[in-house]
């Protein structure tokens, strides 16, 4: 048995200021996609890890990946998807089945759903009989057309996504077996008409906790070969935005339709609960100055990296400063200041204006003064399991500041990067020389995916509604492709 092996993942926030080009993209072919992939914890290092168990031998083709930000431009979807299916065309023949790791949430300028695209695209290659199993990141706005198109879909179970090695082995599993003809893969989607609120993805609290529980109930039952819960991605403008349920049975479209109903009956019971009530900055930073108990972690959710945003909001920065608070450790994209940084050197003074400078979004730049602490090539190492499933990271040239108030006294410590570096990992802040359990604020970018990195050194973690490109308030009259008549758009914010 022979399987083919591919990536094409990207999270594409439509609100974000800046399309996504190719030069943004890291691109690995042939056997450096095994090399790159094999020792982190993605779902391409499922399909490497299973190879022996499944006994298949594998042909990797192609991987690549970019950083979440705007939709991709016309000519960057067509070169890497042109790509793929030029790998795929050469090596189908000596073939039995494709492995395709896809995000869900791709959005192309001229396909909103491009993921549904490069599946249909697959399809017409390979041919109806040609097996090809799919896994999406929890975050898809999975469509009907991606679900017929496919063999089997498979979606990750938790948020932070700490189970992505896990799905591509579930995934290479099922379609080892098709292969061999143990299996026939039929599956349904049924897509409640919900806005599944980003402030309730974490998978290990309700209201999600309880559904994902039912799902992974759902595949010890017989004839049941799979069940996905997609929370869906509300910042891609796209017809399918919004949650979905995946059901993937043996033989048995009926089963599998009357299972993914079940659960978005399930879904749709929970949509009271899905009011956001989430501090905003200047009652978040009041909070975690009276608090006793340190490290707070405030997640900044308009400034969600890892959901495409700018990665330079000063709102937290700006009010930990004016609050006059202390302890604090803020990291902020800002390549100007960096060089600024560089160019002075350890221990000297500098002034700057930090962030606000990709868009008008974020908030404006803040006047930090202090002295350079370190300075750092900005590579760092995760070994153990975090949202993402990296191991090598580089966040570029980077300068810790040590940022002095008005009476000279330290106050807090700005990490400044060349790279937009989401918080998944808290080597981040290790590896430049900062020990986040002696901090008393630590403020983090993100909603839910900083957690695996966040709460093993924190006491506390505060939400906290800021504007940006991944502000959780955004209403319907944002949206011109999405369904207009998700119940409620939970807006009516309560702080
Ligand atoms: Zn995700």
């Amino acid at each position: 048995m022979r399987i083919a092996i591919a990536s094409l993942t990207h999270e594409s926030n439509t609100f974000a200021a800046f399309p996504t080009t190719l030069d943004e993209f890291r691109v690995h072919r042939g056997e450096d996609v095994i090399a790159a992939y094999k020792p982190t914890f993605h779902e391409v290092a499922g399909y490497i890890a299973a190879a022996e168990e499944y006994d298949y031998e594998m042909a990797p083709l192609f991987a690549a990946n970019a950083t979440p930000a705007g939709a991709l431009t016309r000519d960057t979807y067509e070169t890497l998807v042109g790509e793929l299916l030029a790998s795929l065309a050469a090596a189908k023949d000596s073939c039995d089945g494709l492995l395709l790791a896809l995000h869900g949430a791709m959005v192309a300028e001229h396909f909103p759903q491009a993921d549904a695209e490069t599946v249909r695209r697959v399809r017409e290659l390979v041919g109806p009989d040609f097996p090809v199993v799919v896994t999406h990141d929890y975050h898809g706005n999975v469509n009907e057309e991606l679900v017929r198109d496919a063999t089997a879909l498979i979606i990750y179970k938790t948020n932070p996504h700490i189970d992505q090695r896990e799905r591509g082995i579930q995934a290479a599993h099922i379609l080892a077996r098709t292969i061999r003809g143990d299996v026939k893969p039929t599956q349904a989607i049924a897509k409640p008409n919900l806005l599944f609120n980003i402030a309730f993805h974490n998978t290990s609290k309700p209201p999600m906790q309880p559904l994902m529980q039912a799902a992974i109930a759902l595949e010890d039952q017989p004839g049941v070969l799979a069940c996905s819960i997609a929370a869906g991605y509300q910042y891609a403008d796209v017809p399918a935005m919004g949650p979905s349920i995946v059901v993937v049975t043996d033989n048995d479209p009926a089963l599998a339709q009357r299972e993914a109903d079940r659960l978005a009956a399930m879904m749709w019971d929970v949509r009271d609960q899905l009011i956001p009530r989430i501090l905003d900055a200047a009652e978040a930073v009041k909070m975690a100055i009276e608090s006793t108990e340190t490290p707070v972690a405030l997640f900044e959710l308009g400034d969600n990296i890892g959901g495409g945003s700018a990665g330079d909001a000063t709102i937290i920065l700006a009010e930990l400063v004016r609050q006059k608070a202390t302890g604090w450790v803020a990291a902020v994209y800002d390549p100007e200041s960096v060089q600024q940084c560089f160019a002075a050197g350890i221990g000297r003074e500098v002034d700057l204006m930090v962030g606000g400078k990709t868009d008008n979004e974020h908030g404006t730049p803040v006047a930090i003064h202090g002295r350079v602490r370190t300075l750092s090539d900005g590579s760092y190492e995760e070994t153990e399991r975090r949202h993402g499933g990296a191991r090598f990271i580089e966040q570029g040239l980077s300068a810790v500041v040590s940022v002095r108030g008005d009476e000279g006294e330290r106050v807090g410590l700005l990490l400044v990067n060349s790279l937009r570096t989401t918080p998944f990992s808290i080597h981040q802040l290790t590896s430049v020389g900062i020990v986040p359990e002696q901090q008393k604020i630590l403020v983090a970018k993100g909603a839910v995916a900083p957690r695996a990195a966040y709460e093993p050194v924190s006491k506390r973690i505060i939400e906290v509604d800021t504007p940006g490109a991944c502000a959780i308030s955004r209403g319907p009259e944002a949206f011109h492709l999405a369904r207009k008549d998700l119940y409620e758009w939970n807006t009516s914010m309560i702080h």
